[in-house]
């Protein structure tokens, strides 16, 4: 019988992850709290439920061989129930590191990566210590629930404490000395149970307002630098013991790399990977938490990815020759990302 797999997360993640199941013959079924998901257009079933909602958790987790998620703020009271009925890839230890920036930022220190200088901060106290020692520009994030630069506050002088621990509203916080980077790329890989690794190239980063708008591939980094980032990733997997696709964000330095954050899932800077590689990210990570061999994650073309945010999406004519990958979005937003297209060039290096 065909297998299932249940995806936490209905967003365009999920979608892009269920075609990548479907063209394998394996069916995908979505737990999501908002009605009308992008995922559900392509899935084979859609619970519509809270997280909190334990029925409809236990009656998901029945009905599959094994749950992935699309984004990593799932309480763990959730996965709590799912895990009694069947495994939840990538696991537990992979999900709790990365839900909390403090204990990831341990996390990778601990196994001897760079990480930006960064305190903890429960206080105004805590705030006004940790800016004289890490100094400014700093920035203030959030321990949790932050994403596309939300949750988080550039402290440019001393005096903004205030400020920047009322605009997060008190909430537990790491202040982080602010990376005078060259340029940031990410670099997305699998692993699968009997811990073979693939990786794909590099990318090459730009950001706008906080939120991801191209990634560049290959990344203009010399051949050293790419290697590190690869065994960079491979160290982060293994540690972890990792099932499934992750995508690791660092900042290129004068000292070399400098890992922003870990994503525990696939990643939207890992978007180029559908048209220039053989087997993308989508199907390495299904690949993965079915037990599967992983595919070759060799690249045939460079390329670049540029995301289709809100009005974007109207505006295309100023492209040519790009392949268009659109979520079924029903409302235009500003913020929102609505698609992204990717242009492929043969390949230079
Ligand atoms: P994040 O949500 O932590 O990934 O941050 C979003 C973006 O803000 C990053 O991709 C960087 O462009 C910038 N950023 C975040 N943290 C730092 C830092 N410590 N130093 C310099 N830039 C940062």
């Amino acid at each position: 019988m065909a297998k299932t797999i249940g995806i936490l997360g209905g967003g365009q993640l999920g979608r892009m992850l269920s075609m990548a199941a479907a063209r394998l013959g394996v069916k995908t079924h979505i737990f999501e709290p908002l009605p009308n998901p992008p995922a559900g257009d392509v899935a084979s079933k859609v619970t519509t439920a809270d997280y909190s909602d334990e029925d409809a958790l236990k009656a998901f987790a029945m009905s599959v061989d094994v749950v992935t998620y699309e984004f990593e703020n799932i309480p763990t009271e959730a996965l709590d129930i799912i895990e009694s009925f069947c495994p939840v890839y990538p696991g537990r230890n992979a999900l709790e590191t990365s839900q909390d920036r403090l204990a990831e930022k341990r996390f990778l220190e601990g196994i001897g990566l760079s990480v930006a200088p960064y305190a903890q901060i429960d206080s105004l106290k805590d705030l006004e210590g940790a800016l004289e020692e890490i100094g400014v520009p700093a920035i203030l994030k959030t321990r949790r629930f932050g994403y596309d630069g939300k949750g988080q506050f550039k402290i440019v002088a001393k005096n903004q404490a205030v400020e920047a621990f009322d605009s997060i509203k008190g909430a537990p916080a790491v202040l982080e000395g602010f990376v005078r980077f060259e340029r940031e790329i990410s670099i997305i890989a699998a692993r699968n149970k009997n811990g073979e690794i693939s990786s794909f190239d590099p990318g090459e980063n730009i950001h706008l307002d906080g939120t991801l708008h191209s990634t560049t591939v290959p990344a203009s980094l010399s051949h050293a630098l790419q290697t590190d980032a690869v065994l960079l990733a491979a160290r982060v997997l293994n540690a972890l013991d990792y099932i499934g696709v992750m995508g690791v964000e660092l900042f290129v330095t004068q000292n070399g790399l400098t890992v922003n954050e870990i994503a525990p899932r696939v990643h939207n800077s890992g978007h180029w990977t559908q048209n220039a590689c053989l087997i993308d990210q989508f199907e390495q990570h299904i690949r993965a938490v079915l037990g599967e061999p992983l595919g070759d994650g060799q690249r045939h073309s460079d390329s670049v990815m540029t995301n289709l945010i809100g009005e974007d999406v109207n505006h295309l004519e100023k492209f040519n020759n790009y392949a268009l990958h659109l979520y079924g979005k029903a409302d235009i937003k500003a913020g929102r990302k609505m698609g992204h297209i990717n242009q492929i060039s043969p390949k230079s290096t």
